[in-house]
């Protein structure tokens, strides 16, 4: 299997920020994918390559392009207008409607932000496109030849909709990944898009929501019960033509392996009745037992079964794995690995 890495994740270096004088505490630091990338070459799960640079034009198929232009220009712009760099941290967020847009850099960050915790830092936007590029890469080398690439992304992405970030996510790797495969295919084919992670995926869900052509299905925490909050309910079933084309599975706190990998064959039987011509995985491991942003207790055997149950299936479906979330760095190495190895 090919693992696509880039170091550049580290630009984005959450376990060095300071906010309002103290440290910044986040769950999303950059020894996650350090952990899951030294466990996967001791495990001899393949071979490791940097991403190639396929620019900003895939990007733009899955969000706007001011959104993008923000993501890129916003933290110059205000060390430009605050006399000083620092993180950028909207705390106002248009979550009524309202009346005007704002050009200061905090009413622009609120209005591109769906809630705090996801700060723009002076590498972000390195690490963000980087992290897309990993995504396009594994989606190149599943188009032309390979059953299966893992894309080690960092940041994350699956919260990030085409014109909002939040969640730990700024840009949407699966979705570009997504977006990228029907762009390079000779008629337009048909993606299913499967997340795993323990959150829902708001931000995949909304950019694909009318669209026929892509299949996004979620297993994940109930909105009653956890973040994102506003989304993920089992009555989410797309619009328009897009109608059908959306499937939700909300669980409970302390989902275990037997309920999880039940859900799971569900959704896969939706993604087996689709047909895809490609499969996307947004692979978050939080819904291991006692990660500290989960809910979920799956055990290691468990995170092995749902990688078997998966991979079973994309036999025969190129699949790129996308990395999402996964904060439990004891355990993370040993989980990712134990998902991994049955598409090698
Ligand atoms: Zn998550």
């Amino acid at each position: 299997m090919h693992i696509i890495y880039t170091d550049q994740h580290k630009l984005h270096a959450t376990d060095q920020v300071e906010y309002e004088g103290h440290p910044f505490v986040t769950d999303e630091v950059p020894a996650r994918i350090e952990i899951i990338l030294s466990a996967a070459r001791a495990a001899g799960l393949g071979s490791v390559s940097a991403p190639t640079d396929r620019g900003l034009d895939p990007l733009f198929a899955a969000h706007h392009i001011d959104f993008v232009t923000f993501l890129r220009d916003i933290y110059a712009e205000s060390a430009a207008a605050l006399g000083n760099a620092a993180p950028v941290f909207p705390s106002t967020f248009p979550a009524r409607p309202i009346r005007r847009r704002s050009n200061s850099v905090y009413g622009r960050a609120g209005y591109y932000a769906f809630g705090a915790g996801s700060p723009i830092l002076e590498g972000t936007w390195a690490a963000a496109y980087w992290s897309a590029q990993c995504a396009l890469t594994a989606a190149d080398l599943v188009q032309t030849r390979e059953p299966t690439a893992y894309a080690l992304c960092r940041p994350p992405g699956h919260h990030a909709a085409a014109d909002l970030y939040g969640g730990y996510c700024y840009l949407n790797n699966a979705a570009i990944a997504a977006r990228y495969l029907q762009a390079v295919s000779p008629v337009r084919a048909k993606i299913a898009i499967l997340d795993m992670d323990y959150h829902h995926g708001n931000g995949t869900q909304e950019i694909f929501y009318a669209d026929p052509s892509v299949l996004y299905c979620s297993l994940h925490a109930h909105p009653d019960d956890d973040y994102p909050y506003f989304w993920g309910g089992a009555d989410e079933r797309g619009e328009g033509p897009g109608e059908g084309y959306n499937r939700n599975w909300p669980l409970p706190q302390k989902t275990d392996d037997a309920h999880y990998l039940a859900a799971l064959d569900e959704a896969l039987a939706f993604v087996q009745d689709f047909a895809p011509r490609y499969l996307v995985v947004s692979a978050g491991f939080d819904i291991a037992v006692g990660d500290p942003v989960g809910g979920f207790g799956v055990t290691v055997e468990g995170m092995r079964a749902v990688g078997q149950h998966i991979a079973a299936l994309s036999r025969g479906v190129p699949t790129v794995l996308v990395q999402e979330g996964g904060y439990l760095l004891e355990k993370l190495g040993e989980n990712a690995v134990a998902f991994l190895q049955a598409f090698v």
